[in-house]
């Protein structure tokens, strides 16, 4: 069956990461503005919704809406936001759907002051652990699998913030990095399999910024950068870092290798690997693995452009653009009409015909998801005049839906599990179609274990619940 190609399509036709959390603890009083600054590096995590939340040590305040971080966020809006600790987030819905009641941080009042939590990722049990809140008579507002935690957090016992996360963090099964506001302090905490980034670093004036990726920490001037660690809690207040190993981390550590191959940006750092590097290198590697004779290497822009030159180099073949991209397509919230949707990828993407007419092309792209991308923009570089296009993909075929965070459908949505390769190279209508291999993937990471290749292989890291669709959640609780 060949996918529908529309404008909406297009759009959904890539993976979605989950979110991108921020926080800030410092001597200033004015964290809001640096937490917008950090979220604004992390726009390409979510682009839903944003908040920030803000204590100043005794009252804390938070302002979140759907959007952009630059359209939410006003110097009106901000103003109000006084404090010396602060949290943020940027979303992408998966668990719990869009809508304004999911828009994060979520914040309660709880007996021991204000709480309010980000998060990045998504808990297999997540289902099983609001049934029990609901059964215990707790009362929610959201559908997200944040509110549960946020709850089950303020109702935990324990002396400290830190000891009521220690006890809770066992029930949690699953992908969170979290960031956390109280009254005086910002605490942060990852999983014990590791599967989503979070980093710190020291700001400027002496406080301490966290972070999901580390190219919103270099936005903010931060120094002495390092990961927290899978099972750490870290917590800041403002001139002072505490560091405690809550949980074992898990056996099986299982870091997610899209961060490399698609979400983040490529002048972060991803297990102390800078990922525009690795990106070079799965290019070379693709290379290796499947050359054909060309003329010219073109990415499908903008994450696709480091393989690209990695292709180029290691094949010989001339690298070039072909294809410009309108960045800011998919973000607009403006609806197209009937007309201009029927458009497709045109509206995200213009060929340049000078670079490519009776060439013979090598176009790479990092993923195949759904499969309504692909095919027309073969079409259009032969609309431009080249002679032959040759599909490469920078990562091995997706044949299983995401658990952990990253909206990439359902089986049924997945092209290459429906399809071998000869019948996806068919319903593209490229002259030739191959995709990396997972071990030249791994190896172009440099390593061989540590990491999630759930949506290749099919091999979980933690037990993922049966088969239910996304959107049931919502309707048992709409
Ligand atoms: S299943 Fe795929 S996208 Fe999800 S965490 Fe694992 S590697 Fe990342």
């Amino acid at each position: 069956m060949i996918p529908e190609h529309n404008f909406d399509s297009v759009i959904a036709d890539r993976l979605h990461e989950e979110c991108g959390v921020m926080g800030i603890s410092s001597p200033a009083e004015d964290v809001a503005q640096m937490v917008f600054f950090g979220l604004f590096a992390l726009q390409h995590r979510g682009q839903e919704a944003a908040g920030i939340a803000v204590s100043d040590g005794v009252q804390a305040r938070i302002y979140k809406a759907d959007g952009l971080v630059s359209h939410v966020f006003t110097p009106a809006n901000l103003a109000p936001l006084r404090g010396s600790n602060g949290i943020g987030h940027t979303r992408y819905s998966t668990t719990g759907g869009s809508g304004a009641r999911n828009a994060q941080p979520f914040l309660v009042e709880t007996v021991h002051g204000p709480l309010a939590v980000a998060h990045n990722g998504n808990l297999v049990n997540a289902h099983e652990l609001r049934s029990e809140l609901l059964a215990k008579g707790f009362g929610l507002t959201a559908s997200s699998d944040t509110e549960v935690m946020t709850l089950m957090l303020a109702s935990a016992g324990g002396a400290t913030w830190e000891d009521r996360l220690a006890r809770t963090l066992s029930s949690w099964t699953g992908a969170y990095s979290l960031v956390i506001l109280v009254e005086d302090r910002v605490i942060a905490v990852r999983d014990p399999w590791g599967f989503r980034p979070l980093s710190v670093g020291k700001l400027p004036d002496g406080g301490f910024a966290v972070a999901s990726e580390t190219c919103a920490l270099s936005t903010l001037g931060c120094t002495e950068i390092s990961e927290v660690a899978p099972g750490e809690i870290v917590t800041l207040r403002e001139t002072e870092m505490t560091r405690r190993q809550a949980l074992v981390p898990s056996v099986k550590s299982s870091r997610c290798t899209f961060e490399f191959v698609y979400f983040s940006r490529p002048d972060s750092l991803w297990d102390g690997l800078s990922v525009h590097g690795v990106r070079q290198r799965m290019g070379e590697q693709l290379a290796r693995e499947s050359f054909v004779d060309a003329d010219v290497v073109v990415p499908v822009p903008d994450s696709s452009i480091p393989a690209a030159v990695g292709f180029s180099r290691q094949s010989g073949i001339e690298y070039n653009d072909g294809l410009i991209k309108n960045r800011y397509i998919g973000r607009t919230f403006i609806e197209p009409t009937t007309l201009m949707r029927e458009r497709g990828v045109a509206m995200k993407f213009n060929a340049l015909p000078e670079n490519l007419r009776g060439k013979r092309v090598i176009l790479i792209d990092d993923s195949l998801v759904r499969g309504t991308t692909a095919g027309p923009l073969v079409q259009l570089i032969r609309d431009a005049g080249a002679t032959e296009v040759h599909l490469r993909i920078t990562s091995p075929p997706i044949k299983h839906p995401c658990h952990f965070g990253v909206d990439m459908g359902h089986d049924d949505d997945l092209i290459a599990a429906r399809l071998n390769l000869e019948e996806l190279c068919a319903v593209v209508k490229a002259d030739s179609l191959a995709f990396l291999t997972l071990d030249g993937m791994m190896s172009a990471v440099g390593r061989k274990e540590g990491y999630c290749n759930a949506c290749f292989t099919g091999i979980y890291p933690v037990e993922v619940p049966a088969p239910r669709r996304k959107d049931s959640f919502e309707q048992v609780l709409a």
